[in-house]
This record gives structure tokens, sequence and C-alpha cells, in this order.
């Protein structure tokens, strides 16, 4: 499964990375933050695919995405 990682003091609470998220992934966090707003934070059980696009909608540039790659399958090996 892939994971986002959200700099919770890069945050402004714009919320533009909710609506983006197909998955709805994202969600508010409960901890003010220095700019004085509740940070974004990813979701419990979130089933994030990767896609990044909450991380090219991020104004602030704070999301990054850890996308997994599938593990090739031995067959896959020796098909290359
Ligand atoms: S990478 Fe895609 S699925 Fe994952 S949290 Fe961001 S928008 Fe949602
Ligand atoms: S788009 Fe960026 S700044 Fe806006 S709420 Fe999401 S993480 Fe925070």
């Amino acid at each position: 499964m892939s994971r986002i990682e959200i700099a919770a003091e890069l945050c402004k609470a714009c919320e533009l990375c909710i609506s983006v998220c197909p998955k709805e992934c994202i969600e508010q966090s409960d901890t003010l933050n220095l700019y004085g707003v509740f940070p974004m934070r990813m979701r419990d059980g979130a089933e994030c695919t990767g896609c990044t696009m909450c991380a090219t909608m991020c104004p602030d540039a704070a999301i990054e995405v850890y996308r997994t790659v599938a593990e090739k399958t031995r067959n896959q090996e020796v098909a290359k």
C-alpha cells in the first residue's frame, strides 16, 4: 500500500488535498500547528493508491507520496 506524509508545520489547512483525493485518505488532525490551524493527516486505514494528486495540488509542497511498487514475480523476471 502506498502512503503519504504531510509536514504538519507547512500545512495551512486549505483542504485542497482533501478535495482531490479519490480514496478519501486525508482528514484534519486535532492538533494545532504553528500557523494556528489544524493540519491534515493521513486517515487510519486509508487505501492510498499513490496517485500523487494531493501532493500535486498542495500549494505549500507539504505532502510527500511514497508509492509502493508491485514486486515482480519470478515469471515476470524470466519473461523479461
Ligand atoms: S496519493 Fe492519491 S490516493 Fe494517496 S492520499 Fe494522495 S490523492 Fe489520495
Ligand atoms: S493542500 Fe497542502 S496546505 Fe492545503 S490542506 Fe492539504 S496539506 Fe495542507
